[in-house]
């Protein structure tokens, strides 16, 4: 039997570590650090468009999209402290990779690796991380994180922290390789 939220924090609550961050290669901060309290159990958040309801998503017109098919849509993020940051949506809503249809499953295997493939068009793209977590919206999204090329520091799930650490992209850069995912998307 899976343990719950109860028995998870009653466990865990007085038991937490304090992992070596400092001495992780790509950990962004300084200084010793303490975990927080871990809060007890709750509801779970609400998301966005939670079961398609007035979801911010589907009402999104495809203009507002770099690229979009009959059944997705790539969008860049308005800016970031990394060369790239994008999100690939079903146009149809789903929730999660659980319920697609098997047609849009495949697809969506194969589009996982078109988008990829746009990123590192932008050139000077040392990884592109590919992530899923469905906890603000309840349309499905994929995340595509475009780290810099020769700064290793930067890499992994790290990168999300670095974005916010670095300063941001310059807009007429930002722009230009929005512009190379485009062309890209639109090349096949
Ligand atoms: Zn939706």
């Amino acid at each position: 039997m899976p343990e719950n939220a109860h028995d998870l924090h009653a466990r865990a609550a007085h038991a937490l570590n304090s992992p070596d961050v400092e001495g992780w290669d790509t950990w962004p901060f300084e200084g010793p650090v303490r975990p927080r309290v871990l809060n007890p159990p709750g509801p779970e958040p609400e998301r966005s468009g939670e079961g398609g309801v007035d979801c911010p998503a589907c009402a999104k017109p495809d203009s507002d999209y770099l690229w979009a098919d009959d059944h997705w849509r790539l969008i860049a993020l308005p800016a970031s402290g990394l060369p790239i940051i994008l999100i690939l949506e079903p146009r149809e809503h789903h929730d999660n990779p659980a319920g697609l249809p098997d047609d849009l499953a495949r697809e969506q295997g194969i589009m996982l690796g078109r988008v990829e493939r746009a990123v590192l068009s932008v050139g000077e793209i040392g990884r592109v991380h590919i992530g899923r977590w469905g906890e603000g919206s309840a349309h499905l999204h994929w995340w595509f994180i475009g780290r810099p090329a020769g700064l290793p520091q930067l890499a992994s799930s790290m990168a999300e922290i670095w974005d916010e650490v670095l300063p941001p992209t310059p807009k007429d850069i930002w722009e230009d390789n929005v512009a190379r995912v485009a062309a890209a998307m639109r090349a096949g």
